[in-house]
């Protein structure tokens, strides 16, 4: 059987958790957390990042971040995961879903500006398959409507748009060290902060409420509940298994992206023949190989594509169901405009098995067996 994913593991990462263990600190905030923010924030060139235990967390937090009220609207695409829509939601606010470009399935910067009502604060970035918004133009919409600015970059870590990492470029950036994502920690994600004057309220939110860190830091004599919060601070055990992942950052990295390259290579002939569609990467963007998907002509091809592909013992998924047509969309928000691509391209989009160490035989398995679906074996 190949699988759609196996989560990475080094095999030094135990022997981190050891160092946990043996440090008597396996709560939030040890060493390896410390170590694993550090790393992100010397990498990412990012000023304060903070691991938090999953990307939703990391979005909830932004979410309170941004200070919203009830019946404040959010703007974000439609084709994305439930968590970057319940975060707002739990923040009190109407979600405004936005059309997606067909060639990357991010939200169509051009369909932002007609979404903006007295009432929107925020404009959520998600960067499908690790490749880039058009960051520009949404930041300009965004200083020139006074709005904020989270970057979605679950998928996309390490990556890049003109230069600059991804969850570097709004507000907040959320990153996600879920076991599907290019790095894990089981669960775990963090959140980057790049106004300086919200790292005090993120502290606090983080931790209970309490202004326990600056308490470690020895900034107060003793800690107290100062606002709203949650615990969204992973276990250092969690932070210790990242931090194993991270020694082999450029590995993994590149280990990715020869099987993504690959795979682009071997579609050609069927992209040629109009057969189907691949990923298209902009210029100003660079991207860390999360995902490798390709678009079938309709629903009806790809339901076809997937149970062949079962039928030979390789596992291809396709996701998002568009969140407006979900029943807690249609709830919570409103499609603005009208829907041309979204549910159209989403119909159509698989995604293929594409993890760390995917072996060669099991990769041309992959390989063979699309192109004797798609009847061009021999081409
Ligand atoms: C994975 C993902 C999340 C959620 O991350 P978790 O760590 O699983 O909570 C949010 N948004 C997107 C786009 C994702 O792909």
């Amino acid at each position: 059987m190949i699988h759609f994913n196996v989560p990475p593991f080094f095999g030094d990462e135990f022997e981190y958790m050891k160092k946990a263990v043996d440090n008597h600190k396996i709560c939030g905030d040890g060493e390896f957390t410390d170590k694993c923010n550090k790393w992100f924030e010397n990498s990412l060139k990012a000023k304060k990042v903070l691991l938090t235990t999953s990307g939703s967390a990391a979005l909830e937090m932004a979410a309170l971040l941004c200070g919203l009220q009830d019946g404040d609207e959010v703007i974000l695409p439609s084709y994305t995961f439930s968590s970057t829509a319940n975060a707002f939601v739990l923040a009190g606010a109407r979600l405004v879903f936005v059309d997606v470009r067909p060639d990357t399935m991010n939200i169509d910067e051009n369909k932002i500006e007609q979404a903006i009502t007295d009432k929107t604060k925020v404009i959520v970035a998600v960067h499908y398959a690790g490749v880039a918004c058009e960051m520009d133009r949404i930041m300009d919409i965004a200083s020139r409507h006074n709005l904020k600015v989270v970057e979605d970059a679950a998928q996309a870590v390490t990556s890049m748009y003109k230069g600059r990492f991804l969850g570097t470029i709004g507000d907040f950036g959320c990153l996600s060290f879920h076991e599907t994502k290019n790095f894990s920690m089981g669960e775990g994600g963090a959140i980057i902060i790049n106004d300086e004057s919200y790292n005090l309220k993120a502290e606090i939110i983080r931790e209970k409420g309490t202004n326990r860190s600056q308490f470690y830091r020895g900034q107060v004599a003793k800690y107290n509940w100062m606002d709203y919060g949650s615990s969204y601070l992973p276990s250092d055990l969690n932070a210790a298994y990242l931090w194993g992942q991270l020694q082999h950052a450029d590995e993994m990295q590149e280990n990715r992206m020869s099987s993504w390259e690959r795979y682009l290579k071997a579609f050609k002939s069927l992209e040629k023949a109009g057969i189907i569609e691949l990923p298209f990467i902009p210029e100003e963007c660079v991207h860390n190989a999360h995902m490798f998907y390709i678009k079938c002509k309709d629903i009806d091809t790809r339901t076809r594509y997937i149970n062949f592909m079962r039928e030979n013992d390789i596992l291809c998924v396709f996701h998002y169901v568009p969140l407006h047509s979900a029943p807690a969309g249609v709830k919570y928000g409103r499609f603005d405009g009208t829907d041309e691509y979204t549910t159209k391209e989403s119909d159509r989009l698989v995604r293929l098995p594409l993890y760390y160490k995917l072996k060669e035989e099991d990769q041309n398995k992959v390989i063979d067996k699309t192109l004797e679906f798609f009847g061009l074996r021999n081409a």
